[in-house]
């Protein structure tokens, strides 16, 4: 059972299965940007996890250091069409 918190989004499949049993990992991100986030020397942007142990996949595509934005879907089309 796929739930939303206060916190965080459910985006969809990762794509990736959970190292530990092979199932399917959901891919989730932050609802809001605190200031408690940005604080931090990074934070991901994303994150994986698996609904059957609980593993935490984190990914360093979606990593943003601290002053960064983080990567906009998409944007490299963007910029090639501007
Ligand atoms: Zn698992």
């Amino acid at each position: 059972m796929i739930k939303n918190s206060n916190k965080r989004v459910f985006l969809g499949i990762s794509g990736d299965k959970c190292p530990h049993c092979n199932q399917n990992l959901f891919l989730f991100g932050h609802k809001e940007l605190t200031e408690k986030l940005l604080s931090q020397p990074y934070y991901f942007s994303k994150w994986g996890k698996c609904d059957n142990c609980g593993h935490i996949q984190h990914y360093e595509k979606y990593k943003v250091f601290k002053g960064e934005s983080p990567i906009q879907e998409g944007s490299d089309l963007q910029r090639k069409l501007f």
